[in-house]
């Protein structure tokens, strides 16, 4: 899939941003918001005009004014800024002192550097974090299993928190590492059941809920918070 173009459009009377984005694989045109952006994104099929995505944004001009509106704020790295780190809040720290880059001590981000490299220094050592920590807890789990995952990738998806390849690679999103460790524990658990059962049948949640206690706590929590994450950074 390819981004065109994005452009501004009016949205009831809000200027919103639109992405364009031809993809070969899709059969109809399609609309949805993109939380961590701000704004709204129309695939297109390879035959489809722009025009098209345009009339159907109109169609649904409400409901899209509507999700727009709803958005959480955007919380950007900026000094002063709190950003959760499992769950518990963290104040971003410009620093001169100590080591290069950023880390994590007694609920600050310590960041070093010119301010404008900041936000990819804290990207940076959260993701380092979240590699490390969703790595460990995949780990521990399959061995609970019995299973062994080919590898564990942190991403930066923007549509799912965790995914199972058919070749046992695992692969999370990197924001995880925001939210609370009950979270990252049922995502992680989710995607190790996935190894054995790949689908949602009745075995692969009979698994899943050996792997994890968390399964309800979490699905509402990120129900509810899932799109924040998104804005964060
Ligand atoms: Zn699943």
């Amino acid at each position: 899939m390819n981004a065109l173009v994005t452009e501004l459009v009016p949205v009831q009377g809000a200027l919103a941003s639109v992405a364009f984005k031809r993809s070969a694989r899709a059969r109809k045109i399609s609309l949805r918001i993109d939380a961590s952006q701000g704004g709204i994104v129309i695939t297109l099929p390879m035959r489809a005009s722009r025009r098209a995505g345009l009339s159907l944004l109109h169609t649904h001009e409400a409901w899209v004014a509507e999700k727009l509106a709803a958005l959480p704020t955007a919380l950007p790295f900026v000094p002063g800024a709190v950003v959760p780190v499992s769950g518990a809040p963290h104040v971003i720290t410009p620093t001169t002192q100590g080591r290069g880059g950023a880390w994590i001590d007694e609920g600050r981000i310590f960041v070093t550097g010119e301010p404008q490299f900041l936000p990819r220094r804290v990207t940076d050592c959260l993701k380092r974090l979240a590699r490390q920590k969703l790595t460990a807890l995949t780990a521990e789990k399959a061995r609970l299993a019995g299973l062994a995952p080919k590898s564990v990738r942190v991403k930066d998806t923007r549509t799912r928190w965790g995914s199972c390849a058919p070749d046992g690679t695992l692969a999370f999103c990197w924001r995880l590492i925001l939210a609370p460790d009950f979270v990252q524990d049922y995502v992680v658990g989710h995607e190790v059941a996935h190894l054995r059962h790949m689908n949602h049948g009745k075995s692969f949640w009979a698994l899943t809920e050996k792997l994890t206690v968390h399964r309800s706590a979490a699905s509402a929590w990120l129900g509810a918070n899932g799109q924040a994450l998104l804005r964060i950074g």
